[in-house]
């Protein structure tokens, strides 16, 4: 009698026996390694409605996601800057690498243009940017060393959104949130477009896409943001999404209220895109 039911008390057997081996492969597998770059810095903070400082924002932002991240077990997730500027290891890094920074730069810039040359790669025309300094490049291009070095499986920049007008002081007429990922013939586009999709379908959830036609539909390629390995400064392996999260103007970051929750759902939305990326798909 028993025996005719064993091959249920084998698969009972086969699932109390194995589950442990399964999980204990699990717990040792290796977790998935985040770089969180809050937008800006102290130095030059982006954009600015009234007294509020893009830098500070994405700050806020970031800190959030950051901490919220840093509970999983499953993720080892690192910050460029906190509330007292760059942390050591970025700072240090910033001052003590920033020939070869400077070298991996040019190098970059130098490979990209023979592929141009010989039709290799086709530039172009994105949504404009504003030029950054060199100090600002030399940061960002750091960033993207930093992150190929290490082995870092994604790369999220944070940033809060404005377009050139005369009135800086008066409000815009766009609105909405933008994800940035890399164009077609970048090195890490399939991940990070992958990843970008995630993100953005939590986001929609609870905010609108951006109504700047550049950024029509909400998920944008480019090829000249730094942040998103321009010139193939990232490897294949390192994803790199921006987010724009809305136009600084807009009513809900105006009042502190209304910003603060602002940051706390936004960080919640693409923490839970983050981990339906690296943690559902098969
Ligand atoms: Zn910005």
């Amino acid at each position: 009698m028993f025996l005719k039911k064993s091959p249920i008390l084998f698969l009972f057997i086969s699932v109390v026996l194995f589950l442990p081996i399964f999980s204990a492969k699990a717990s040792v597998a290796k977790p998935v390694k985040i770089l969180i770059v809050p937008g800006h810095d102290n130095e030059v903070w982006g954009a600015q409605y009234g007294n509020i400082k893009e830098a500070n924002m994405t700050l806020a932002l970031a800190t959030r996601i950051f901490n919220s991240l840093k509970k999983d077990k499953r993720f080892e997730v690192h910050i460029t800057r906190d509330k007292n500027g760059y942390t050591k290891e970025f700072a240090d890094y910033f001052i003590n690498h920033k020939e070869d920074i400077v070298s991996f730069k040019e190098n970059a810039k130098q490979k990209t243009k023979t592929e141009i040359a010989i039709g290799n790669f086709i530039q172009k025309i994105g949504v404009p940017h504003n030029k950054v300094t060199s100090n600002t490049a030399i940061k960002l291009y750091g960033i993207n060393k930093w992150a190929n070095e290490n082995q870092i499986d994604a790369v999220l920049h944070i940033h809060f959104n404005d377009y050139p007008r005369k009135t800086k002081w008066t409000i815009g007429k766009y609105t909405g949130f933008a994800v940035y990922m890399p164009e077609g013939q970048m090195a890490n586009w399939k991940e990070s477009g992958q990843l970008a999709a995630d993100i953005y379908l939590q986001l929609e959830k609870k905010y609108s896409t951006s109504n700047f036609s550049a950024e029509k539909g909400g998920l944008v390629p480019d090829q000249s943001l730094i942040a998103l390995g321009a010139n193939n400064s990232l490897l294949p392996s390192v994803r790199s999404v921006l987010v724009e999260y809305g136009y600084i103007y807009e009513k809900k970051f105006r009042n502190y209220e209304t910003r603060h929750r602002a940051y706390d759902d936004m960080a919640s939305l693409t923490v839970k895109g983050i981990k339906n990326y690296f943690l559902l798909t098969p």
